[in-house]
C-alpha cells in the first residue's frame, strides 16, 4: 500500500478486526455485483470507496427516469443510458483505483458459471426469482459466497451463504438460497414497477450487502451467514431467523450426497 492508500483507507485500518491486512485483501480482492438498481447502487458505491480492487457489473437494462428516485448511482444525466456505464462513470469518480468491468447483459446459465469463477464473492442484488435461483446455483457449483438481498413495499431481507468450505455441505446450519425459496414454490416476483418500493429501504439492504460481502473479503469471520435478516422499514423493525437447510433441496441436496460419499 502507498502513503495514499494508507491514507485512504486509514479509518479502516485502524479497525482492529480489519487491519492493514484486512485492507489489503480488499484491495486483492474480485467481486460481482448482478443488478445495478436500488440494491447494486449503494452497495457497487460503498465496495468502491472501500477499496476491492475489482469490481465486475453486470445488468441489461438503461436508467430510466423512474429509477432515480432510489438507484442512487445513477443521476439525472444518466437516463436513457446503460445502468452499467452509467455506474461505471460514478464509482469512478469515487475511487479511481478500483479496476470495474461492465457487463450491459443478461447473463446465462454458463456466463454466470464463468464470471462467477473469476470472482472472490457475489452480491446478488437482482429484482426477479429466475436471476436469484441461477447466481445461487452458479455460486454453489463454484463454491462462492453469496450475498443475498431484496426489497419491495417496506420489506426487505438479507442473507449470506458461505459456500467456500467443503465441510460447510454437511453442516445442517448451512442451507443456500434455494433452501429457503424453494424454486418451485409459488413465490411470486413483485415488481417495484407496480408495487413501489420505499428509496431509503434499498439503500439500507444494499449497504447491508456490501457490509457483509466486505467482511468475507477481508477475513472477518463474524456475520450473516446461514441467517435471514428481515427490515420492515414502516415500523423500523428487524428480525432475525436462522436458517436451516433442506435435505430434499434440489439445488444443494445433491451436494450434500456428493461431499460425504
Ligand atoms: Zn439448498
Amino acid at each position: 500500500m502507498d502513503d495514499q492508500q494508507l491514507l485512504r483507507y486509514g479509518r479502516h485500518i485502524l479497525l482492529n478486526e480489519i487491519g492493514i491486512e484486512g485492507q489489503q485483501r480488499l484491495l486483492d480482492s474480485r467481486a460481482l455485483i448482478i443488478g445495478l438498481g436500488g440494491l447494486g447502487s449503494p452497495a457497487a458505491m460503498y465496495l468502491a470507496a472501500s477499496g476491492v480492487g475489482q469490481l465486475t457489473l453486470c445488468d441489461h437494462d438503461t436508467v430510466d427516469f423512474s429509477n432515480l428516485q432510489r438507484q442512487i448511482i445513477h443521476r439525472n444525466s444518466s437516463v436513457g443510458r446503460p445502468k452499467v456505464m452509467s455506474a461505471l462513470d460514478t464509482l469512478g469518480d469515487i475511487n479511481p483505483d478500483v479496476v470495474c468491468i461492465a457487463l450491459q447483459m443478461r447473463v446465462d446459465e454458463a456466463q454466470l458459471l464463468d464470471l462467477v469463477a473469476q470472482t472472490d464473492v457475489v452480491l446478488d442484488c437482482s429484482d426477479n426469482f429466475l436471476t436469484r435461483y441461477a447466481v445461487n446455483r452458479a455460486c454453489l457449483a463454484q463454491r462462492k459466497p453469496l450475498v443475498s438481498g431484496a426489497a419491495i413495499q417496506f420489506d426487505g431481507q438479507v442473507s449470506v451463504f458461505d459456500f467456500r468450505r467443503p465441510e460447510a455441505f454437511r453442516q445442517a446450519d448451512s442451507p443456500c438460497y434455494n433452501c429457503l425459496f424453494p424454486e418451485d414454490s409459488q413465490a411470486a416476483d413483485l415488481r417495484c414497477a407496480t408495487t413501489g418500493v420505499f428509496a431509503p429501504l434499498v439503500g439500507v439492504v444494499g449497504s447491508l450487502q456490501a457490509a457483509e460481502a466486505l467482511k468475507l473479503l477481508a477475513g472477518v469471520e463474524r456475520g450473516l451467514g446461514g441467517r435471514l435478516l428481515t427490515i420492515n422499514a414502516l415500523d423500523m423493525h428487524l428480525m432475525q431467523s436462522r436458517l436451516s437447510k433442506d435435505p430434499a433441496c434440489r439445488a444443494c441436496g445433491g451436494s450434500l450426497v456428493e461431499t460425504v460419499s
